[in-house]
């Protein structure tokens, strides 16, 4: 029988239940389709599990069983698995947008699943993932029955596996826009030409904190999104909430966003700039400001770059804030991990010459679960500081 033999000594990371076989840890593989499932032995023979394999990625495995376990049935459990967890957490009353399949957060290489109300987003970003798609689509819809399942496969990360972006509706009727609730909050999510899927997810307990610490204070939300930081401090009695985003259509939607919360044209202003611009000019006051950027760090080799950037937004915005205040500062590179994001902060603090403490520290949403086997699926951090 056909099978992907690991090089002698190659075999640990599989054994230790990590999704990736690096293309320079086989040994040997037999002519297969790219994209085909295929058991993976190690070099003396032993069945490890199976992996999808596509020759013309660097990760040229990804394992979706281990040990004996029948692949596609793993896959069917992975997905009831991931379901079970989120049923656990949340209330579809208070919280209908979440996270329900988290890639190899869950076990399932490659796919991501976002729940907005009864609207199904799927998201793949491997040929294997892709061609597991029907069996996918058919477990989810049937525990889920949702109103309309689009995938939204529009990764750079898919032009490695020699794959198109996608943009479809797999089943039901297309839809644009879908308001969702989160923690008893409503939202306009853009399913049409939105960011990731459609909502960051990851970021719902870091909204609830916003909430809690914004009464009285004047905040400043920059890479605003949604606005969905400032509709909660708002929310939370900020005497107003001021966005910060370079996309106008971003701005818009943060708009809606004030609109769909009864939040007046008082409580904030929009502002479609440069983060990096914008706190270079002459300041408004403010006393809470939140930096939550896009990932600088896309790879390993950027990472000097990526902390340059973070240094630079967190110099200016601790350089302005009002004291006492609060700094809310976040980054979602994978590649610059907790330790090396403090380490910039603290340098940024040195040199714009504040006092920040660490008051608490901030991980991705319990929706995007990251496997211990698989620490790559660990990425967002932040801090909240006080600054005085
Ligand atoms: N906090 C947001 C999510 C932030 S995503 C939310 O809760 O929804 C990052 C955002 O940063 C994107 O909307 C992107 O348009 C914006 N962005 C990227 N680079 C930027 C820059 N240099 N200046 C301002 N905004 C930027």
């Amino acid at each position: 029988m056909k099978a992907a033999v690991l090089k002698p000594g190659r075999d640990k990371a599989v054994r230790n239940r990590h999704h990736w076989i690096f293309s320079g840890a086989i040994r040997d593989l037999p002519d297969f389709e790219p994209g085909e499932i295929l058991p993976v032995r190690d070099a003396g023979g032993d069945l490890l599990g199976h992996a999808f394999f596509n020759p013309r990625s660097s990760i040229a495995g990804r394992m979706i069983s281990f040990g004996s376990e029948a692949p596609e049935a793993a896959v069917r459990e992975n997905l009831e698995r991931a379901l079970a967890l989120r049923r656990t957490f949340f209330d579809p009353v208070v919280t209908n947008a979440l996270r329900l399949v988290n890639a190899e957060g869950d076990g399932l290489p490659g796919l991501v699943a976002d729940l907005y109300d009864d609207v199904l987003v799927l998201q793949s970003a491997t040929l294997g993932m892709d061609k597991l798609k029907p069996l996918v689509v058919d477990t989810l819809a049937r525990a889920l029955e949702p109103r309309a399942i689009l995938e939204r496969s529009d990764l750079p990360a898919r032009r490695e596996e020699g794959l198109d972006q996608v943009e479809a509706v797999l089943a039901g009727e297309p839809v644009d826009r879908v308001r969702v609730l989160e923690n008893g909050v409503p939202y306009w999510v853009n399913l049409a030409g939105g960011q990731k899927t459609g909502f960051y997810l990851d970021q719902r307990e870091s909204r609830q904190l916003v909430r809690a610490h914004a009464a009285g204070r004047k905040v400043l939300n920059m890479f605003a999104y949604s606005g969905s930081f400032s509709v909660c401090a708002l929310l939370g009695g900020a005497v107003r909430a001021d966005s910060v985003d370079s996309s106008a259509a971003a701005m818009s939607l943060a708009q809606d966003n004030f609109d769909l919360n009864g939040l007046g044209s008082e409580s904030g202003t929009f502002f479609t700039a440069d983060v990096f611009e914008f706190l270079r000019e002459p300041t408004l006051e403010h006393d809470f400001l939140i930096l939550d950027p896009p990932a600088f760090a896309k790879k390993r080799a950027d990472v000097v770059a990526a902390c340059r950037g973070y240094k630079d937004i967190n110099r200016l915005a601790l350089k302005r804030v009002r004291a006492p205040g609060l700094v809310l500062t976040f980054s979602c590179s994978h590649f610059v991990d907790e330790g090396l994001f403090r380490q910039v902060v603290f340098e940024a603090a040195a040199e714009a010459g504040r006092r920040a403490r660490i008051l608490q520290r901030h991980r991705q949403a319990l929706d995007h679960p990251v496997n211990v086997y698989h620490p790559e699926t660990d990425y967002l951090k932040g801090f909240l500081l006080y600054v005085d």
